[in-house]
Formats: C-alpha cells, structure tokens, sequence
C-alpha cells in the first residue's frame, strides 16, 4: 500500500491473492524466506510513454501509453491491450498481475503483461484510429518481440485496431512475426479466436455444473456486456440450451423475456461491431424486450456471467442475486465483482467463478495462435475448439484439486490463486534471484 499509493485497483487484485495465498505459503516452507509473493506484486519493468497524433482537424492530441511487463517466469509477456479513457496506471497493474496467474493456469508457456492508452475509439474516424495506432506502436515496437512480449487486444482494441498496430510494426522492423495475438485470419490469426473467451467461460461454467451434477439446458442466463466475451458466451450459452435473458452496455441493458437466440444476437453482433450503436436500439426491433438503465442484476436467472468491466457488480447487488436463488457466477470479464460481492456469494454457497480461470480461454488461444505462427500453419476450427475445451477443462479441475473444502464445497477463487501462483513460484524459485 505504502509503495502503491493512488492504486485501488491493482491493491484490491494483489489483497485479494494475498488472502488465499499467505496461509498456502505458510503451510509450504519451500516458498517461505524467499520473498516470492513481495516478488510477485512488483512487475518487472513497466514503460510509459506520450502518444502523439494529428487528428482529422489537423489538431495535435497527445494520449498516454504504457506497458506493464509484469512476470516472465514462465514464458515473453503476454497479456491484451486496452483503449479506453479510464485506462490508468493502477487498471493495467491489476490487469497485468492477474494475468500472470491466469497463464499460468492455461499451462502453456506464457508470462503476464497488460498495456493500453487512455485513447477512446468511439467517436473517432477510421484515420484517427489508424494514426493513433501508428503513434502507439511507434515506441511499443522497441519493447515487444515474439519471445519477449505479444500483446493482444482488450476493451477498445479489435481486428482493427491490431490490424493498424501490426502494419505499422512490420513497417518499422520490416520483418513478419507473431508479435501481437488477435490478428486477422488473412495473416497470421487464429480461428476461433474472436469466440474463445466468452466460449471458455461457458465451458467452465458446464463444467461447474458438471460437478453438481447438472447441466445448463433450460437455465436461465443474466450476461453483462454486449461486447466480444459477452457476445460470445451469448452464443454458447444458447447452444447448450440455455435461455440468455440480458445483455447490457455502459448506456444500460435490455431484459428479454423470450431469450436472446442466435437471430437476435447476429443483431446485436451488427449493432455494435459494425454499426457500433447502443443496445438500447435492440428494443426498437425485438418488443419481447425493455430497456433499463444501470446493471442486470436484478433480473432473477440461474446463472450471471458479468462481461463487461472491472467492479460493475457490487455487494448489494450480488444479495439481490442470492436472494433469487442464483446457481454459478462466473467472471467473464477481470474482476468484475467487488470483494464485498464475492464474499457474499461465497457464504451463500454460490458456485463462483473467477476471471482469472473462467476468462483463460481468450488467452489460451493467444497461446494457440502463438504456436500456429511459429510452424506457420493453421490450424482448423475443431482443432482448435477441442484444444480449448481440454484447456478449460483442465482449469476447472486445477480449481478442485487446490479449491475443494472439506464438506464438499469447491472455493473456485482459492483453487485458481493457489493453482496459478505454484507454477509461477516454482519457475523463479528455480531461475534464481532475478
Ligand atoms: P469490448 O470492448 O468488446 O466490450 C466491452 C463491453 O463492456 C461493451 O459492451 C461496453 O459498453 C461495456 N463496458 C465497457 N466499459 C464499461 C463501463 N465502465 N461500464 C459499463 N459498461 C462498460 O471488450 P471485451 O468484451 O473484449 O472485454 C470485456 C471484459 O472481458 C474486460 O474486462 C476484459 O478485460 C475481459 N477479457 C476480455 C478478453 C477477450 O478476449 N476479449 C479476455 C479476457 C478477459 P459500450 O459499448 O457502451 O462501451
């Protein structure tokens, strides 16, 4: 705290590790005496810079950059990068520390970092997006590399965005290489992708139910967000039979009482990929629907996947949840609950799910991505699907074994801190002091 001052969110991420981790520390005398977790909060190099464009009134704009190279014990950083005005020292600290954790669960060679600009996208041209990403990458290129750092991209950053940032790379380096995930498929992308975060927290969340017994035909599904995870966890909630009944953005969400099916989504898909509207127009087509101002919470489900930002999920109305009998929550997006909330859903017994394992799927498939450029090769959408089911899989049971309470009760939050930090403990435990 008293080396982090101004930084809530990175301190509210690094207590809420700390909590589940110091008892597993003190139960563990080979990571004690070593420093590892004081190690661990501090990244090992962060850049900042000024990002400096014309936009189209010939006027100069200047945004900040930065880039947090939190951990590299198990693999180059790796970790998205995010456009938006609330975008903040402290923001990409937290981000890039649970990102560390959240590779290392993925169990492929991947080290943790986050990046962004206060930049915001909306509102601005094609060219000012192009020259803003020009700008950004004219001092990120000298940091990255494809076995140092690969961003991909977060809020604000798609195809487009990654697209401007790799064109501009290779124009300075003039060399063809995997140094960002999240590419188009015509050079160098991976299929699958675009669907694989909101698809992996879907499968995570089967695979909760699973261990209940249960499965997510007939459930009802309250999503927050109408972005790429929430889009996609949409589409894969419905094929296995579950009925979607919300989707919202920072203008406020739409209820519908018939379900979000796929037609209703490829509308939602246009509105704000490409005619980047607000859902509120869903209402204006579909009157099976309403339009509400502020968060999903209070429509009764089974099942919530919070999907849009970080803290929009708050104590209160985590107990308006519980008290309609919500079954999982699982964290579509990086730390979407407060701790007040999640505390609250772990005494009434909710399955909770956190970011860092129920979102890994996007980066697990960075991870794919990484691998395809360096065979250059691609691989088909089976493959790549099959790959990413094992892979959430596998985390949801790295949660069990580290997670499981004696009556039964599976805390998810302490199976993932404790699952992650292993990994990346005994990799800096084996590289020395560095
Ligand atoms: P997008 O930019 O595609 O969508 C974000 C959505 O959240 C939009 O609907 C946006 O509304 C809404 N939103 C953003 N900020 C706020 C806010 N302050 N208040 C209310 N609503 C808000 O982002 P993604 O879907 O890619 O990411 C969503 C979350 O998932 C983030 O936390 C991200 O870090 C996390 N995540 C994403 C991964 C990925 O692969 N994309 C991987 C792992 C985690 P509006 O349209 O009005 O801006």
């Amino acid at each position: 705290q008293r080396n982090n001052p101004n930084e809530p969110e990175f301190l509210q991420a690094v207590h809420e590790v700390a909590e589940t981790i110091l008892p597993y520390i003190d139960d563990n005398p080979k990571y004690q005496d070593k420093m590892l977790l004081e190690r661990m909060v501090e990244p090992e190099r962060t850049i900042i810079f000024r990002v400096p464009w014309v936009d189209d009134h010939g006027k100069i704009q200047v945004n900040r950059g930065i880039r947090v190279e939190f951990n590299s014990a198990l693999g180059p950083y790796k970790g998205g990068l995010r456009f938006h005005p609330t975008v903040n020292l402290s923001i990409l600290k937290f981000l890039g520390f649970e990102q560390t954790f959240k590779n290392s669960l993925t169990t492929l060679p991947l080290g943790g970092g986050k990046g962004g600009s206060d930049f915001d996208p909306k509102g601005k041209s094609d060219n000012e997006v192009m020259r803003f990403c020009q700008s950004f990458m004219n001092e990120l290129y000298r940091h990255i590399g494809e076995s140092t750092d690969i961003p991909a991209g977060d809020i604000g950053i798609g195809f487009r965005e990654i697209g401007y940032m790799f064109g501009q790379y290779k124009k300075i380096r003039n060399e063809f290489t995997g140094i960002l995930t999240g590419k188009g498929l015509s050079y160098g992308g991976s299929l699958i992708r675009p669907e694989s975060t909101g698809y992996g927290c879907v499968y995570f969340v089967r695979s909760m139910l699973a261990l209940q017994g249960d499965t997510m035909k007939d459930k009802t599904v309250s999503i927050s967000g109408a972005g790429n995870v929430a889009q996609y966890a949409c589409e894969k909630a419905t094929e296995f039979g579950a009925k979607v009944l919300t989707m919202s953005d920072s203008s406020g969400y739409i209820y519908d009482r018939d379900g979000i099916d796929a037609d209703k989504l490829a509308f939602i898909m246009d509105l704000k990929n490409v005619r980047r509207g607000r859902i509120s127009e869903y209402v204006d087509k579909y009157k099976t629907a309403t339009f509400h101002e502020g968060r999903p919470w209070s429509v009764k489900a089974d099942i919530a996947l919070p999907s849009a930002t970080q803290n929009e999920l708050n104590e209160e109305e985590a107990e308006i949840l519980i008290k309609n009998k919500i079954m999982v929550v699982a964290e579509g997006a990086n730390m979407p609950c407060t701790p007040e909330a999640i505390e609250a859903f772990q005494k009434a017994r909710v399955l909770f799910g956190p970011g860092k394992a129920a979102n890994a799927g996007g980066v697990a498939t960075s991870g794919l991505e990484m691998s395809q450029n360096a065979l250059k090769l691609s691989w088909d959408r089976e493959k790549i699907d099959g790959k990413l089911v094992t892979i959430m899989e596998d985390i949801h049971q790295s949660c069990v074994t580290y997670g499981k309470q004696e009556d039964g009760f599976v805390d998810y939050v302490k199976g993932a801190n404790i699952a992650g930090f292993v990994k990346v403990a005994d990799a800096m435990l084996s590289q020395g002091v560095v």
